[in-house]
């Protein structure tokens, strides 16, 4: 039986490389964070959390489990 996935939090979590449109910096983020994750170098969103899965507002380079 399967269950409503939006009600329960993805038990696996994965980093992700991403690449910031705004200015090109790399940077290893949390797929899915508790806290907005900010670019390092210029502070553009990079993931936005809702809820369960982060939402990637940056270029995905590599998926690291
Ligand atoms: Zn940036």
């Amino acid at each position: 039986m399967a269950l409503p996935q939006n009600l329960i939090p993805m038990p696996r979590s994965k980093f992700l490389r991403v690449k910031c449109i705004d200015c090109g910096n790399e940077q290893i983020v949390f797929s899915n964070p508790a806290i907005q994750v900010r670019c390092l170098v210029c502070g553009a969103t990079l993931v936005e959390p809702t809820g369960g899965k982060g939402t990637v507002k940056a270029k995905v380079l590599e998926v690291l489990e």
